[in-house]
Formats: C-alpha cells, sequence, structure tokens
C-alpha cells in the first residue's frame, strides 16, 4: 500500500486561485480562530491558475450605475440568456468593497488624476496585474489556511448522500491524500484542452486559457452527482492571433477598431451587425461576425491599432508585460509595430468556463453557493450560470462561499460520518490506476505498449473527435445533430471501453492521465448539453445549423443534469428563470 496522508479539517477548498484563495480568508475572519481550514492545489498557489501570467484589468467593477445595471449588462452581454441574477446580484453588491479590499492588501490598482481608479469601458477598472496572484496566495496565507500545494485532488467522497471529503495524489511525492471535510468548496477553475489545439507538438497547450485547469472541478461534481449546468455555452474568445493574449485591451483599452481585409469596420458598416449591437454586441455575436466575414473571403480579421488613440498605442507594450509578455516578444521577433500596423485576431478553440463569458458549473441552491449535493459548495468558473464575474466577481464570490460554509457547519453541517476504509481503498485503485497498469506490464511485452494508451494519445483523439464534430474552429464552431452524434459515440467508447487501457509512466504522465479523465467527462457534459438545446441561443459560441433559430417556448428556462452511473446517461430536466432586473433582457439599462 502506497504511504497515505490523512487530513481532517473544517472547510477544505479544491483549488487556491482566485475563488479559494478569498474563500479561506472570509471562512477565517466569519469562522473565528479554531476554524481548521485546508486549501489544496495541483500546483503552488503562489504562482498557479488564471492569474498566473497577470492580467491588467479587473472586468468587473461598478464605476457606474447600480449592481441591477450590471446584471442587466451581463444577461445583455449573453444575448439575453436565463442567467442566475439572484447570485449575480449578490456578487454586484460586495464587488466594490472586495476590490477596495485588495487594494489595501497591496494590489496596485491605477488611477487617474483626480485619485479615481482609472476606467477602461464601462465595468472595468486598470490594475497592474502581475501583482494578483502573489496577493491572491497571501490571503490563504494570512487566513493561516493548511496550504497543501502539489496535490492533484482526484474524486470528492460522498457517503449518506454528502460530501465529506476528497482524495488526491501527491505529483511529487506520490502519497495518497485523505481529506475528510465537513465542507468542499470546489473551486478548480474552468476546462481547456478539450477541443483541438491550433498548435502541435510541444505547442500544442498554447492557448489562451489555463491548461492545468483541465475540468476537474466540472468531472468530479458531476461523478458524485451534483446537477450541472449551462453545457452548452462554450466560450470562444477572440483573441490576437498566435500569442492569443486578450483583444480588449486594444478594443476598450485603445479604441482600435475591428476590421476586415478589406479595412471595412463591418461591425459599424454592415447593417446586419449595426442591428446587433454594432461594436459593442454581446461577445458572442462579435465571434460569429468575425467568422463570418472570414467565410464570406473578408478575412483575416484585424484591430486596426492604427486608427486607435496614438498615446494609448504606445503603451501598448507595456500593458502586455503585464499580462502577456509572449505577445511583446512576438512583435519584435516579427518586426510588429501596432502603431504602424493592424494587429491581426483570430478565435482560440473553445473553452468551458462559468465565471468568465459563458455559464459552465454546478447548479447551486439560492445565494448559498451550495450544489445539489450537501455539503459540497461550488465558486469561481466552476459555478455555473453566472456569467461575467471574472476576477472581481470570482473574489467576491468565493468569499460568499466562504461564508456560506461557515453557516453551514454551525447548522446542519456539525457532524460528519467517518469515512467508509471499503470506499476510501476503491478510490485508492482508482487514483492509481493508469500508474498500476504500467507497473504490472499488463497489456505489454517487452516494456513496449501493445494495448496501452499513453495520455497524450487519448487526449489527441478526444481533441480530434471534439473539433470535427462538436464545433470546434474548422467547423467555424457550428453543429447540428448528425455531427453530435458521431461525436457522442466516439467520446462514449473512449470513456467506456478505453479507459481500461489508459496508463501511466510516472508522476508526471499521472497527471496527465487524470486530466483527460476529467477532460473526457467534460465531452460528454458538453455533447448531451449541446444536443438537449435544440435551438441557437447562444449565435457564435454554438450556433446550430439544423437548428437556427431561439425557441423560447421550449428553452428560455435553465437546463441541469444529473449523471446516472448505472446507465452512464446524463438525465435532463428544467427550472424557470427568474427574472429579478426588470426590463428587456437583450438591452443593456446604461
Ligand atoms: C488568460 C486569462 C486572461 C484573463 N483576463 C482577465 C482580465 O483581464 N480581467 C478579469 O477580470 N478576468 C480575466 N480573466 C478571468 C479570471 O481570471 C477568471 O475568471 C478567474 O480568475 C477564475 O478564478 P477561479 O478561482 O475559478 O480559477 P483559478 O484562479 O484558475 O483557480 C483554479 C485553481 O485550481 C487548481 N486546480 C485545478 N485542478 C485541480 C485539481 N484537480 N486539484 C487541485 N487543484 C486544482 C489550479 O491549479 C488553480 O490554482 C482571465 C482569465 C484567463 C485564463
Amino acid at each position: 500500500m502506497r504511504e497515505r496522508v490523512y487530513i481532517d479539517t473544517d472547510i477544505l477548498i479544491i483549488g487556491g486561485g482566485t475563488a479559494g484563495c478569498l474563500a479561506a480568508w472570509e471562512a477565517r475572519r466569519v469562522g473565528g480562530p479554531k476554524l481548521r481550514i485546508t486549501v489544496v492545489d495541483r500546483a503552488n498557489i503562489r504562482h498557479s491558475g488564471s492569474l498566473a501570467a497577470g492580467q491588467n484589468a479587473l472586468n468587473a467593477y461598478i464605476n457606474q450605475g447600480t449592481p441591477e445595471d450590471w446584471v442587466a449588462y451581463v444577461r445583455y452581454d449573453l444575448l439575453g440568456a436565463p442567467v442566475r441574477e439572484d447570485i449575480l446580484l449578490s456578487v454586484g453588491y460586495e464587488l466594490n468593497e472586495t476590490v477596495a479590499l485588495m487594494e489595501k492588501e497591496g494590489l496596485p490598482i491605477k488611477k487617474d488624476a483626480q485619485g479615481r481608479y482609472l476606467r477602461r469601458g464601462k465595468w472595468n477598472i486598470e490594475v497592474n496585474g502581475r501583482w494578483l496572484k502573489p496577493i491572491t496566495a497571501k490571503m490563504a496565507e494570512k487566513a493561516e489556511a493548511q496550504i497543501l500545494n502539489w496535490v492533484y485532488i482526484t474524486e470528492l467522497i460522498k457517503q449518506d448522500g454528502r460530501c465529506v471529503g476528497a482524495v488526491g495524489f501527491g505529483v511529487r511525492d506520490g502519497r495518497f491524500y485523505v481529506i475528510k471535510a465537513r465542507a468542499v468548496l470546489m473551486a478548480a477553475g474552468g476546462a481547456a484542452g478539450i477541443w483541438r489545439s491550433r498548435y502541435e507538438g510541444d505547442a500544442h497547450h498554447r492557448m489562451w486559457y489555463v491548461p492545468f485547469n483541465n475540468g476537474a472541478s466540472y468531472a468530479m461534481m458531476k461523478r458524485i452527482g451534483a446537477e450541472m449546468t449551462g453545457f452548452d455555452t462554450r466560450m470562444i474568445p477572440l483573441r490576437i492571433k498566435d500569442t492569443y493574449a486578450p483583444a480588449g485591451t486594444l478594443a476598450i483599452g485603445v479604441n482600435a477598431p475591428m476590421v476586415n481585409a478589406l479595412g471595412e469596420v463591418f461591425m459599424l458598416e454592415k447593417e446586419e451587425y449595426v442591428r446587433m449591437g454594432g461594436h459593442t454586441a454581446p461577445t458572442p455575436v462579435r465571434v460569429w461576425a468575425c467568422y463570418r466575414e472570414i467565410a464570406a473571403g473578408r478575412g483575416p480579421i484585424f484591430m486596426d491599432t492604427t486608427r486607435g488613440d496614438p498615446e494609448k498605442v504606445a503603451g501598448l507594450r507595456e500593458q502586455y508585460l503585464d499580462m502577456s509578455p509572449t505577445t511583446v516578444l512576438y512583435w519584435a521577433a516579427h518586426d510588429i509595430d501596432p502603431a504602424r500596423e493592424p494587429i491581426e485576431i483570430e478565435a482560440d478553440s473553445p473553452f468551458l468556463v462559468g465565471a468568465h463569458a459563458a455559464c459552465c458549473g454546478a447548479w447551486t441552491i439560492g445565494i448559498t453557493r451550495m450544489t445539489t449535493i450537501p455539503g459540497l459548495f461550488a465558486s469561481g468558473e466552476a459555478l455555473g450560470q453566472a456569467p461575467s464575474r471574472y476576477i472581481s466577481g470570482c473574489w467576491t464570490c468565493g468569499r460568499i462561499a466562504g461564508r456560506h460554509m461557515v453557516q453551514w457547519l454551525e447548522g446542519e453541517g456539525t457532524e460528519v460520518p467517518e469515512l467508509d476504509p471499503g470506499l476510501v481503498a476503491q478510490l485508492e485503485a482508482r487514483t492509481f490506476a493508469p500508474l498500476e497498469r504500467w507497473s504490472k506490464q499488463e497489456f505489454f511485452t517487452n516494456g513496449k505498449p501493445v494495448r496501452g494508451i499513453l495520455p497524450r494519445e487519448m487526449e489527441t483523439h478526444m481533441q480530434n473527435v471534439m473539433e470535427d464534430y462538436c464545433g470546434g474552429r474548422i467547423r467555424y464552431f457550428t453543429v447540428s445533430e448528425p455531427y453530435l452524434e458521431i461525436a457522442r459515440r466516439r467520446i462514449d467508447r473512449l470513456r467506456r471501453d478505453q479507459l481500461r487501457y489508459l496508463v501511466a509512466r510516472d508522476l508526471f504522465e499521472l497527471e496527465r492521465a487524470w486530466d483527460v479523465i476529467n477532460r473526457l467527462d467534460c465531452c460528454q457534459l458538453v455533447i448531451e448539453h449541446i444536443s438537449y438545446r435544440k435551438e441557437t441561443r447562444y449565435l457564435g459560441f454554438v450556433t446550430r445549423t439544423d437548428y437556427p433559430e431561439r425557441n423560447d417556448a421550449e428553452y428560455d428556462c435553465f437546463i441541469c443534469s444529473v449523471w446516472h452511473p448505472e446507465t452512464d446517461t446524463l438525465v435532463f430536466k428544467k427550472y424557470p428563470y427568474e427574472q429579478i432586473v426588470p426590463g428587456d433582457r437583450t438591452k443593456e439599462t446604461i
């Protein structure tokens, strides 16, 4: 048997990122000094997750209007989609307070001559982003949480219908971690690497989103039967070609217009795009418009920095050094000067996110952040149906989750049963199975793989299926039932028949193996959720060629699924949309 590490804690936080660290801080603040808080991350929280490379704006800040106006903007930006207005409002009410807190903790925020935060567009403010992660991590350290770096969580533990902890392995020491907890927060981010990257070989994870966020949040919650929602809102980011740096810095930061190869500012010059909002059209529409232009032979698409504010364009390199230094190196290497030539943009592969511009995640009860599994909470990208929270919203959402977990501990969450040793043994076997298969050489002759499948091989196959049959870039992000049916069959085959041959030669590959196991579960969620929604609601993110129209009568509601292990199928249910902020959902209020 492997060396085991047993931990007994009150609050277990899976993922020491944006939401996780602030959840620890808030739980300590309201829970007092005796509370045992444990934060686990597969990397080191000082430089893990979405904030690792730095970012240069807080995309959610209420610098005008009210929290209600912000919610109206959020739902507008997802084409009037059903969004959890209750959750968004709870974030909106505390958003600015959290930003002020982080500034007090040392985050440098840019200011104007009057000492006010420097605005960037309606809802953004500029920050010196390279400090984001160390300062966020410091909040968990200040909370005196027990921090377990380099531990990969593989499964949640459910006993008597309740979540009572999680298991995982040390990615450096190979030990088996068994963590018993009275409340568990899932904050392990969204999912990258599900569709094929534009790049191959060693660069195959060159992309916008964090390659280490692999959908573990979604997959683990799905596997213990939590209701999952929003997997038909894949996010497709328009980014600077080749470096995948955010293009918002060019659009909002320097006022560069988006143009096609003919130099046409098509969003403002063509009636069909003007009708949908022009340059401030909802995010998915702008993706759709670009790909429509390309399909019509008017690509490539550029951000025309030569028409931007010259002073701001001159400062672009410095801005990118704060969040995407590769861009500055790339421009130098290719002799690109944004003051002299427009910058080419393109869409990256789809990603699964719940706090950026899409809705993937767990369904949660009221504003508690508790999922449909008692004792299991979700925050950050892991929480579904409440998009556009971004960094400041995830900090805030983490804090709210921290508070509700403490409340749960004081109420129903007081007692936690002893962990069932048989279940723990099963989870241990499952965690290390790919490594065991390799060491037993069950499927091998002469040390050469005969029937074993390495993680990279399985990942490639999965990505090809998703790219070709589930609306990848080569299909211009469109889907239809005949394509989905092939995706379903092939992904099911990988999950049901092929996973038993997955092997890992060392701990590094064991991580990769779990990445692909988790991603495959996400594929199932995506295929089934898109297939269930027989309409086109998120034009640009998911355009159904077989159902090109919106069907409000059937689908203007929340759609959730629960995984049934006996049949390995998702069973769907709908909840009505509750509009709290009045008004036309397809319009902004300010
Ligand atoms: C490149 C990029 C640019 C962005 N730009 C902006 C911007 O300019 N402004 C803005 O406001 N927002 C921006 N965002 C969005 C914002 O950063 C995210 O919405 C937010 O940080 C997500 O927080 P989170 O806590 O859900 O995830 P993260 O902060 O990513 O944290 C997830 C953590 O979980 C850990 N983890 C994953 N799997 C496991 C596992 N199995 N076991 C243990 N640990 C695990 C990871 O290592 C990571 O530390 C950007 C995001 C990205 C990726």
